[in-house]
């Protein structure tokens, strides 16, 4: 706390520093950017009310009591920095303390009055001898460069005795080392590195103000810049000025130096120093807000693009201002440059002027004299306006000057009692969005021009070229013309000549023609009746064609179908052919036998008329007539020729033939012995004589179907003796020929009845032959199959009822019962006559009667029973039926009466 409280005499009572504030509130509200979130806050609620103008009256820099509500109070902060003694100092001042003593921690300044009394001054921040220009800038201006960043404006400035460091601490460009960098340059470092460059512009303006009169330190021929003031506003801008776009921190330093040269220059050239003069470093920056642009087309979804382009940009201007004062010494006193008193009063005039503002406003003075110098002028926003202001007060160490450094402080703690009112400079770029519309605008009436003499250039062609064809098209027409009317003049020539000479002949004729007249009209009428007449021939003509005409439909109908009958007939005709030829073809085979035969019985009648016994007939064929059986002669006759051929030519002769080497004569041996064993009484004499061993073998081995068919008319008993039945049943197997398969098939039905041999018959799978052949599906075949199952079923039904067989029937057992029952009904009634007996001679035995019921048999006998043309085999059916008991009971239990 202040030692004196009496001598506490800075005016913070008026402001929040109070002497009950504790320090470390000071420090941040002096450090930070205190106003920053109520600046942010309240300049939402600033948008679209605020045109971004100040709305603060003209003279408001001395209106302290001109408060406006739409502003942010900010009360000018107030900084003291205290330069190390110099050198110099050091030396001259060595026996004596300093006139000031620092409290940073407490933010006060004691200054000395005598060796026992001191004066105690609170400031915002207090800055010693050691303070480094980095926490000067940063206690100092950094606020105020944030808030420009932000659309407010900001002054730095500083205020203090020539030699005090005022320079120092704004203008050192640190090129040697960078800790020495002052507030400029760092200023525009933060700026540039917050700014975008695409959308945001930085600008500077470089001046010096010296006796009044305001020079461009950018362009040191223009030294007599106007200020001008806009009088709704109270803005205030140099139009006059060099405004430098930045766009790095390099172009800048080399600015700065070009306006520090040119300051150089003027003042030698005014015969003057810098201390004398004010340089000002103006800083515009403008950005864009691009949040807000966003945020308001979102509202307005359906924008179209030229609606967004036809809207400004909202950007905000903010202005830092960085001014290093004219040295505040008094220049009387250190007047020892010659100037003339009214120099020492201009020169100072806008310093005076300032501090009588600062007054002023520190007064809360109902007049604050702005318009007095061109500073306060320029300064008019700073002090009592709507920027954001940071002073920093430089004093020295030394005692010596102990009354500039007490007019510095005092003029210090009046400055901080200025208050302004902060306001965001935001605005409709309009100027920009005009801009662009005048590009836009200059583009289309470009265009439009390019398009509209391009038109005209079409127009005037296409107009050429319609002209040019009209033209062309007129002279073909008119040729065109030309040559038709020649044409229709030469036809006209011509027609009148023509009509002239017919006229001429016409008259001439007309002489003869009167005369004509009468029998011409004679002439036509006969004419016309010859007309009549030929039409209705015509039409005749064409009712006959029609009729004609469907005559010839309906024929060609006929034909069609006359084509598919005759086609019928014709096949038919082919199916007669074929049967007439095989007719044909058997008749000629008869007639052969036939020849043959008479020819053999009349060999043997004349041999038997001639003959005599002792005589060996020399050919064989005489020998075949003679034991040919006669077709004519009785049996005995028969009987007594081969009695004969026994005698006279002797058996072992005729076996022997058997063997000949020609196939005739075997042949016709085999006829020989054929007939020779139809003769019961020869067989055993040939069986002796090895003639059937002969007959077999040959059999056997021959392939002659004559052979195979006089052995299969062989004596049967014989051939089954030895062997036969195998040979049948393998020929029956191999042939195809239906005459082979007959005469086989008659051999075995022939065995089929011989009640001596079915066991045999049957062990050498002489039925299973049988069955075998009804493949061939011949009916003469299939006849002799039916005649052997029926023999052989009746010779198995005698044995059966004599007691010498039992067990059910060997037909049944080799698998005949399923081709009887098929064919029980054949068409042709020799098959149908052999099974229908044969299923009676099976029906007899009651053994048999399961098996036929399951083969269906059964049916079969009822059917004969019933229907049977041959009376006595309808009766066998019938009692057979009737006598066994198997068949009533499935009949009953079928429910059928019987
Ligand atoms: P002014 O601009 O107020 O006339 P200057 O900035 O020219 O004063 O400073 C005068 C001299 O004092 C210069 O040589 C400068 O380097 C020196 N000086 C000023 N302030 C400081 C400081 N804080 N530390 C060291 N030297 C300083
Ligand atoms: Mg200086």
């Amino acid at each position: 706390m202040a030692s004196g409280g009496a001598n506490y005499r800075n005016g913070t009572q008026r402001n929040s520093l109070k002497g009950t504030t504790t320090a470390t509130d000071r420090q941040l509200s002096m450090n930070s950017n205190p106003s920053k979130a109520a600046l942010k806050n309240k300049s939402l609620s600033l948008v679209g009310a605020s045109s971004g103008l100040r709305k603060s009256s003209p003279g408001s820099l001395g209106g302290g009591t001109a408060k406006d509500d739409a502003g942010v109070p900010g009360r000018v902060r107030v900084a003291v920095r205290l330069r190390p003694r110099s050198a110099e100092e050091s030396v001259a001042d060595a026996d004596f303390a300093d006139c000031v003593e620092l409290q940073p921690e407490f933010k006060r300044l004691k200054l000395r009055k005598n060796n026992w009394d001191t004066d105690t001054y609170e400031f915002d921040e207090v800055l010693t001898e050691f303070a480094s220009q980095k926490r000067v800038y940063e206690v100092v201006a950094k606020p105020v460069v944030e808030s420009v960043l932000d659309g407010y404006n900001g002054t730095v400035m500083a205020y203090g005795q020539t030699g005090t460091g005022k320079t120092y601490t704004l203008g050192r460009l640190g090129e040697e080392d960078t800790a020495d960098r002052g507030i400029i340059v760092r200023a525009m470092e933060d700026i540039l590195a917050d700014v975008s460059l695409e959308s945001d512009s930085v600008s500077v303006s470089y001046l010096q103000l010296y006796m009044e009169s305001l020079q461009d330190l950018l362009d040191p021929t223009n030294d007599n810049i106007s200020i001008v003031e806009d009088p709704k506003s109270g803005d205030v801008s140099l139009p006059g000025a060099t405004l430098v776009e930045i766009r790095d921190q390099q172009s800048f330093l080399e600015l700065l130096q070009l306006g520090e040269a040119h300051r150089y220059a003027a003042n030698t050239r005014l015969n003057t120093e810098s201390s004398r003069s004010h340089a000002l470093l103006m800083v515009h920056v403008k950005r864009s807000v691009k949040g807000r642009e966003l945020a308001h087309s979102s509202q307005n979804g359906n924008s179209t693009n030229i609606a967004k382009s036809l809207r400004p940009t909202l950007v905000r201007k903010g202005k830092l201002v960085v001014v290093d004062l004219a040295g505040s010494e008094r220049i009387d006193k250190s007047g020892s440059e010659g100037h003339t008193l009214e120099e020492a009063k201009s020169i100072n005039l806008s310093l005076s002027a300032l501090g009588k503002c600062i007054n002023a406003l520190a007064e809360n003075s109902a007049h604050v004299p702005v318009r007095d110098s061109k500073l306060t002028r320029l300064l008019r926003d700073s002090f009592g306006g709507t920027a954001r202001t940071s002073l920093v007060i430089t004093i020295g160490p030394s005692p010596r000057h102990r009354g500039e450094t007490t007019s510095t402080i005092m003029f210090g703690q009046r400055a901080m009692k200025v208050e302004n009112m902060l306001k965001l400079k935001e605005e409709f770029d309009y100027k920009s969005l005009a801009r662009k519309l005048d590009i836009q605008l200059d583009k289309l009436i470009m265009e439009h021009e390019r398009k509209q003499k391009a038109f005209e250039e079409e127009i005037e062609r296409i107009t050429t070229d319609t002209q040019n064809q009209i033209s062309e098209a007129e002279r073909n027409y008119a040729d065109a013309m030309e040559k038709e009317r020649l044409k229709y003049q030469k036809d006209y020539m011509e027609s009148i000549k023509k009509l002239e000479e017919k006229w001429m002949m016409n008259q001439h004729k007309l002489g003869e023609r009167k005369d004509q007249t009468a029998s011409t009209a004679q002439e036509v009428a006969e004419l016309k009746k010859l007309l009549s007449k030929e039409t209705s021939l015509r039409k005749a003509a064409e009712e006959e064609v029609n009729n004609l005409k469907s005559q010839l439909a309906q024929l060609k109908m006929s034909e069609a179908s006359a084509n598919s009958e005759s086609l019928k007939l014709r096949k038919m005709l082919e199916d007669e052919a074929y049967r007439k030829e095989k007719l044909e073809g058997e008749i000629s085979m008869l007639q052969t036998q036939l020849l043959q035969l008479s020819f053999e019985a009349d060999e043997t009648r004349r041999r038997l008329d001639r003959g005599g016994p002792g005589k060996v007939p020399g050919d064989l064929d005489s020998l075949i007539s003679q034991v040919r059986p006669q077709v004519n002669d009785s049996v005995n006759e028969e009987k007594a020729s081969i009695a004969n051929l026994f005698e006279q030519v002797g058996l072992q002769k005729i076996l022997s033939l058997l063997e000949a080497e020609d196939a005739d004569v075997r042949i016709h041996a085999v006829k020989v012995v054929a007939n020779l064993a139809a003769e019961e009484s020869n067989q055993q004499k040939i069986v002796e004589a090895g003639g059937l061993t002969s007959l077999l073998l040959l059999l056997g081995s021959s392939e002659d179907e004559m052979i195979h068919r006089v052995a299969a008319e062989t004596n049967q008993e014989l051939i089954m003796s030895e062997g036969g039945i195998r040979l049948l049943s393998i020929t029956a197997a191999n042939a195809e020929d239906p005459q082979t398969l007959r005469m086989v098939a008659g051999a075995i039905a022939n065995l089929c009845g011989n009640d001596k041999l079915q066991n045999k018959l049957r062990g050498e799978g002489g039925i299973k032959a049988l069955l075998g052949m009804v493949k061939c599906g011949h009916p003469d075949v299939l006849a002799q199959v039916a005649r052997g199952i029926a023999n052989f079923a009746k010779c198995e039904s005698r044995a059966s009822a004599q007691g010498s067989k039992t067990g059910r029937s060997l037909l049944i057992e080799d698998g005949a019962l399923p081709w009887i029952v098929q064919n029980a009904n054949n068409d042709a009634s020799p098959i149908r006559r052999h099974i229908e007996l044969a299923v009676c001679h099976l029906a007899q035995h009651e053994v048999n009667a399961r098996d036929m019921i399951t083969g269906g048999a059964l049916w079969e006998l009822v059917r004969i029973s019933q229907d049977c043309s041959r009376e006595d085999i309808r009766t066998l059916a019938h009692r057979t039926l009737t006598s066994s008991p198997t068949f009533l009971a499935e009949l009953r239990r079928l429910r059928i009466d019987y």
